[in-house]
């Protein structure tokens, strides 16, 4: 039975597809919209598990799309912010060289991120870094004035309201669960019925290969989730961070390395790291969803990124097993914190998109078919970049569908 029409259906009320609803009811009020969640509230999943930082866009290889997102993505959101008067802090980062042997990486850092136009960084020496943060090791560091912290979740249900003032409709505890394409419409079957549209956006994030399969999409590309553990710093030891402290990173790899976060409640986390699930949703180590995993295990790209990677896959599960070792990467920012500092345990879960021959895609990934746009990569920035990443989609779909306001 067909419950009801639209001529737009975005699937995922995570940040992305909530940011895009929003544009699209704006832009084209003439068009009937609908946002599909299968959860019973929005952002439940990467959006309301994420680190909750404004990034600032230093890392990003110059010309991605990361770089292009984030450079006008963080102000956009704080405008955005500021309208609704949703609270963010822009307290400021760090990455830091805990040794001689990484300020060549971190002096690279620096010019990427000149490049990439991150507004206010500068070099800070060991004094400085002690002015700045008194309890962070460190040589030298990267301060980046122009990075923040937020509640991801609070934007994205001011997305979901700005969206319904629109007039479009979010429809929470309606999972797709198969997709079937027939005489120029998109029949969505969900748990709560069959919804037709004429178009799809599929904001599904760690789902979203699996929802650009049901529309018979060939992508050539897998979605593995691995999971960024973290601990919570007990209260007591939460002045040791003032803002927020990075590492140099590993170039070669998508994932920051341990860091220290302040969030926005004013509580602080340590980590993640980063080690693979067995669960798309899996924020628990005994998480295991059995279609999940096979669909990793049985994936050529899985196999070959593991041969690649292995050294680091065997050293992030070890440091995920024995706190001990999760310790002592924190230790060598912050020398003083110890074990006994680390309270609650939690955990993200990211969709790493895998390429065929074991790639690990670092940028974002939007591909158009013929009645869908297809989000299939979203990593960080994703959150900070929301505003721009919705301007896109929304282009490309007034493009590829020939969308008219009228
Ligand atoms: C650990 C971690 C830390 C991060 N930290 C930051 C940060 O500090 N700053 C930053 O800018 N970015 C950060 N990011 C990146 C950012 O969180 C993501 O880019 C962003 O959340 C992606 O949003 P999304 O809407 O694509 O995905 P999601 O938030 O995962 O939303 C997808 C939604 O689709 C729904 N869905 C899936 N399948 C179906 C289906 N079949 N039917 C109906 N609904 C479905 C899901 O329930 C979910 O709500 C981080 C990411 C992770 C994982």
């Amino acid at each position: 039975m067909i419950d009801r029409k639209y001529d737009v259906v975005v699937i995922g009320g995570g940040i992305i597809g909530l940011a895009t609803s929003m544009k699209l009811t704006r832009d084209f009020p003439n068009l009937k919209v609908a946002v599909l969640e299968k959860e019973k509230e929005v952002a439940q999943h990467q959006t309301g598990h994420n680190s909750g930082v404004i990034h600032a866009g230093i890392y990003y290889a110059p010309g991605s799309q990361k770089a292009n997102f984030c450079s006008t993505g963080g102000k956009l959101l704080r405008d955005f912010c500021d309208e609704k008067g949703i609270a963010y802090d822009m307290c400021g980062k760090l990455i830091v060289a805990t040794d001689e042997s990484e300020v060549p990486q971190l002096e690279e850092l620096f010019k990427r991120g000149t490049e990439n136009g991150a507004e206010g960084l500068r070099m800070v020496d060991q004094e400085e870094i002690k002015e700045i943060e008194p309890y962070s090791a460190g040589v030298k560091a990267i301060l980046s004035p122009n990075t923040g912290i937020i509640d991801y979740f609070e934007v994205s249900q001011a997305y979901a309201t700005s969206m319904r003032e629109n007039g479009g409709d979010l429809l929470t505890d309606v999972e797709v669960v198969s997709i079937e394409n027939r005489d120029g419409l998109v029949y969505i079957n969900t748990t709560t019925g069959t919804i037709v549209a004429k178009y799809v956006l599929n904001c599904a994030g760690l789902h979203a290969d699996t929802v650009a399969k049901m529309m018979g999409v060939d992508i050539g590309v897998k979605i593995v989730p691995f999971r960024g553990e973290y601990f919570s710093i007990i209260p007591e030891k939460e002045h040791m961070v003032k803002g927020l402290i990075y590492p140099v990173p590993d170039p070669s790899m998508p994932f920051l390395g341990v860091h220290f976060t302040r969030r926005i409640n004013g509580s602080v986390e340590a980590g993640p790291n980063a080690v693979l699930a067995f669960a798309r949703e899996g924020y628990k180590k005994t998480d295991i969803n059995l279609r999940d995993t096979i669909g990793t295990f049985s994936y050529g790209g899985f196999w070959k990124m593991s041969a690649k990677y292995w050294k680091v896959g065997v050293s992030e599960q070890y440091r995920s097993l024995v706190k001990g070792v999760f310790v002592k990467s924190l230790q060598k920012l912050m020398p003083e914190i110890t074990g006994d500092d680390l309270g609650d345990p939690g955990a993200g879960v990211r969709a790493q998109v895998i390429d065929s021959n074991g790639g690990l895609l670092q940028d974002f990934a939007i591909e158009a078919s013929p009645n869908a746009i297809h989000v299939l990569s979203a990593p960080s920035p994703g959150a900070t970049s929301s505003i721009t990443i919705s301007e896109y989609i929304v282009d490309l779909a007034q493009e590829s569908f020939e969308l008219s306001a009228a």
